[in-house]
């Protein structure tokens, strides 16, 4: 056999699965159909969240243990500064699932954290306008990534452990002849593998059936503003967010490499295609959109347009994670870690899908993410199905 894994897709998951499979020693093929890094997937725009008090499950708290220590790892051997603390706020209505959800998360995993009105988060961190009747959790240990930096520091380090990376060849297709092989067709050649690993992003419906319903991708629209009291939104005095307001759910990180605060909201308008037919040009309702809650929420930060800047999330009915084995072929990895809120996992999904291929199990409880979930069953996928 040529390679012991073939990788699909050399992004924020694809990158970290190539360096922790090539560091045991396997012969590793990773395939990137566009260039490394580029701005057509998940994972560009300079920069992701990480945060801890995790509302969306409390499982994901001691993967994310996890993620940080690795974080710091490959920090350390890119001789870079990846990870950047700014601490969190997951704030919300006192009842609504955002705030409850991290508070339960921070409680539930001893975490350190406060609870603050609006009001104190206002006079904390003046860069923030809340309205006196939001409650927040406050986390230290948040910040964010530097997303498209991380994809370089995990290749290079694959690289130096001896894996074959390749952009610009894209894979178009692969079979399971028997013999517990899999053979890959790319527009470039072919190639045989003991196993597969398919991180393929916004294309994963493209690559594996059954995902073809439930990794469904969606526009999205990142925003960068210029401050209009750039010290308020320096990462020392402006601690990541996420928020749930009348506007919907909005998402926020300091000025860091480019000029200008940048947020977004989730779901941004809801615009569902097939990857190739996502939408990538901005219209003044975009702008309008993200400027409206800006200006209510942040409107120190609002000055004039710095970006606009489209991007993709690969959304599952419930909105948590598939990582698991192809229901058919189980030398197959699945791994659509999306829904808008993935990226921090790249590490430690790296070590999950090396521990699947190298050892056939892993120690992490990825229970949440199986592909025989119910939800996955029970529920249609969000906002419309797939054009194609
Ligand atoms: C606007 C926005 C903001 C976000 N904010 C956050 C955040 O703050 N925090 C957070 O944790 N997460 C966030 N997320 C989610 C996070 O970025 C994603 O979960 C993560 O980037 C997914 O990584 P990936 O490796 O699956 O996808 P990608 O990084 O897109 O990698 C998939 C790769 O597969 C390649 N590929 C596809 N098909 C083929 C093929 N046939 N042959 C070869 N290569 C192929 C693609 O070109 C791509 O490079 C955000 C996402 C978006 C869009």
């Amino acid at each position: 056999m040529e390679f012991d894994a073939v990788i699909v897709g050399i992004g924020g998951m694809g990158s970290a699965a190539a360096w922790q499979l090539a560091r045991r020693g396997r012969r590793v093929l990773g395939l990137e159909r566009f260039d490394i890094p580029h701005a057509l997937g998940s994972s560009h725009g300079v920069t992701r969240i990480i945060r801890l008090p995790y509302y969306e499950h409390p499982a994901y708290v001691p993967l994310l243990r996890r993620a940080f220590e690795l974080w710091r790892e490959i920090e350390r051997i890119a001789g870079e500064e990846l990870l950047v603390v700014t601490g969190s706020i997951d704030a919300g209505p006192e009842g609504g699932g955002l705030f409850h959800g991290a508070l339960a998360s921070a409680r539930l995993h001893h975490l350190p954290h406060e609870v603050l009105t609006g009001s104190a988060v206002n006079d904390r961190f003046p860069g923030y306008r809340l309205p006196a009747r939001v409650r927040a959790v406050f986390q230290p240990e948040g910040g964010f990534i530097g997303s498209e930096r991380a994809i370089v520091a995990h290749v290079r380090a694959a690289q130096a452990a001896g894996a074959d990376i390749r952009a610009r060849e894209r894979v178009l297709g692969w079979e399971a002849p028997g013999g517990g092989a899999v053979e890959v067709t790319t527009d470039k050649g072919r190639y045989a593998a003991a196993n597969l690993i398919l991180t393929a992003g916004a294309w994963m419906g493209e690559l594996a059936a059954p995902l073809r319903t439930l990794a469904v991708p969606e526009r999205q629209v990142l925003a960068w503003l210029q401050p209009r009291r750039p010290e308020l939104f320096a990462p020392d005095r402006f601690p990541v967010f996420n928020l749930e307001v009348e506007e919907g759910r909005h998402y926020g990180l300091p000025v860091y490499q480019v000029p200008g605060f940048k947020f977004g909201r989730y779901h941004h308008r809801g615009e569902t295609a097939p990857a190739d037919a996502i939408r990538r040009d901005i219209d003044a309702e975009d702008e309008r959109l993200l400027r409206q809650f800006g200006e209510r929420y942040f409107p120190d930060g609002c000055g004039a347009s710095m970006a606009l800047r489209p991007c993709v999330f690969t959304n599952t009915p419930d909105e948590h994670f598939i990582v698991d084995r192809h229901p058919e072929h189980p030398q197959v990895i699945l791994a659509s870690p999306c829904s808008g809120h993935g990226y921090k996992f790249c590490s430690v999904v790296g070590e999950i899908l090396a521990d699947l291929a190298a050892e056939g199990a892993t120690r992490h409880d990825i229970s949440l993410f199986r592909l025989d979930r119910p939800a996955l069953a029970e529920r249609p996928p969000p906002r419309g199905s797939p054009a194609g």
